[in-house]
């Protein structure tokens, strides 16, 4: 896929037709209260349809239906080569239907469509491959026992996942935990975010197609303090996979407190340091970098580069090369094929990002470039690409995470200092380092406590590398072989011979 594709895709959008309803036992069916919300599209504010409100009814149903399912056998007793080609047919699908997936990905939260065609819905579909791929080269453990006896390790899916996912990746976010849990043998009710329910709905629906067997994926959309309240208190949900911010995260701690201990495995927010020495060998691909780290995805992104951390001596320099940068990242239509950044997900994600540039403004950092919204004649919610300069660690742009695209820019004097800032914050998802020099590369990705550290680079690695935060960016790991281990328990089986 490239810029020369010759797709109109005003026009695919104009006959795209939505699922709209809650996916149970591998049917659509209307909320048991009958409410929907509406779905609105933050390219141009517009209500694209109504989508029916899952609450704890339709959420009792779709667990019933996913224990139905798991206590059957009829996926989680499959031969491993089995379920390997349903998730290698899923695989296939979504890449058959990927333009319909990128446009519903568009329309729904607003982000470009080349990035939700060439980057969410073919990561999406490598994700499901990658977790079919390696559920049948998995070995189980023999234990050290002696000659007398033998012990087996041998590892079990858990049962039924709820599996609560956000807006800024809704199918890759979902794909991401859907395919190792199903790949182990899982049952799983997954909740879209309410801003983005249209590409779990239809991913649900390909699962069949990819015969996945009716009930083992229900999807319910609907609100987060209805819905997935719900999943959180469920005594018959035996984990959660959560990804979304860290306040809702310790919701779901509270809500296993006070039901059936359910695992939770939880992916939160950041405040991504992104550090620049000036003995970097290449400053211009540093400050690229700085640009895109901040401003792909409109910043919604929760490993965004959003504090940027520059030596002092380069600074000036180096925050000119930045500010052009940014420019790059002007907001366009979300459907133009050439549009880098599109519109915020919704009007109170827009308004939140706002107040944090009139914060900075007020607690004394220096607007660089940007600072307020564009493209309002079209009734989306567009916001241009900000840069603050002068920005202190005690500064609220500095400590809080914006989820919008704005940068704040703090200087070091030395690699010291630089790795003091980049830890004073209570989170730790990930981390950057730009630097010549080997030893200050590697003190640093030892000393920053970050589930992710980037030398060089910014926001790189693929399905191979586990993804997940240290501190209050959460616990449990996306991606690889190490999230199979989150789906699964332990069994010890003792032999006396
Ligand atoms: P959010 O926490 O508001 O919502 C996430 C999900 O939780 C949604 O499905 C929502 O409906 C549900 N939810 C909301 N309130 C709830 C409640 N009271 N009880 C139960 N469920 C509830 O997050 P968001 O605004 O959708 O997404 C943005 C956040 O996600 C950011 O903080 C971002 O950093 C984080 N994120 C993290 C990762 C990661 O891998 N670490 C990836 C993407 C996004």
């Amino acid at each position: 896929m490239d810029a020369a594709t010759p797709i109109d895709w005003q026009d695919r959008a104009a006959r795209l037709s939505f699922r709209t309803q809650i996916f149970i036992d591998g049917r659509f069916v209307p909320a048991a209260s009958g409410k929907t919300f509406e779905c609105l599209s933050p390219r141009d504010g517009r209500v694209l349809t109504r989508v029916a409100a899952g609450d704890t009814e339709d959420v009792d149903r779709a667990v019933a239906s996913a224990r139905k399912a798991f206590e059957s056998g009829i996926w989680r007793d499959r031969h491993p080569r089995e379920r390997k080609k349903v998730l290698l047919k899923l695989a296939e699908l979504i890449l058959e239907n990927a333009d319909e997936l990128a446009l519903l990905e568009t329309l729904d939260m607003g982000k470009p469509i080349r990035d939700s065609r060439s980057i969410d819905v073919p990561l999406s579909a490598r994700c499901a491959a990658y977790y079919g791929e390696a559920i049948d080269k998995l070995y189980d453990q023999v234990g050290p026992s002696g000659p007398d006896s033998m012990s087996l390790i041998l590892r079990e899916p858990l049962g039924v996942i709820a599996a609560v996912v956000p807006w800024n990746f809704p199918l890759m976010m979902a794909v991401w935990k859907l395919a190792p849990a199903l790949a182990t043998g899982n049952s799983v009710v997954l909740k879209p975010a309410e801003q983005s329910p249209l590409s779990a709905l239809r991913l649900a629906e390909l699962a069949i197609e990819a015969e996945l067997p009716p009930s083992v994926l229900n999807v319910v959309p609907g609100f987060g303090e209805t819905a997935g309240r719900a999943l959180g208190l469920h005594m018959d949900v035996d984990m959660v996979t959560f990804t979304g911010s860290t306040e809702v995260r310790k919701y779901f701690l509270t809500y296993a407190g006070q039901s059936n201990m359910k695992r939770v495995s939880l992916e939160c927010g950041g405040k991504t340091p992104h550090i620049v020495m000036a003995d970097a060998a290449d400053l211009d691909l540093a400050a690229q970098n700085a640009a895109g780290g901040i401003f792909f995805n409109q910043g919604e992104v929760c490993n965004a580069g959003s504090r940027l951390l520059v030596q002092e001596s380069i600074k000036d320099a180096f925050l000119e090369k930045v500010v052009a940068y940014a420019r790059d990242w002007v907001p366009g239509d979300p459907l133009d094929w050439n549009s880098r950044t599109g519109a915020m997900v919704d009007q109170r994600q827009h308004g939140r990002v706002l107040g944090y540039i009139e914060k900075g403004k007020a607690e004394g950092a220096v607007l660089r470039t940007g600072g307020g919204a564009a493209r309002t004649e079209t009734g989306g919610f567009y916001i241009e690409p900000t840069v603050f300069d002068g920005v202190s660690s005690a500064m609220t742009i500095a400590r809080e995470e914006i989820f919008g695209p704005v940068l704040s820019t703090l200087t070091f004097k030395d690699a010291d200092e630089a790795i003091r800032i980049a830890n004073d914050t209570i989170y730790g998802l990930a981390a950057a380092v730009w630097t010549k020099d080997l030893s200050t590369a590697m003190r640093a990705a030892k000393a920053i406590r970050a589930g992710s550290v980037w030398i060089n680079c910014f926001d790189a690695g693929d399905i191979t590398t586990p993804f997940g935060g240290f501190k209050q960016s959460g616990f449990g790991r996306d991606k690889s072989l190490h999230a199979l281990e989150k789906y699964t328990d332990l069994k010890s089986v003792w032999i006396e011979l």
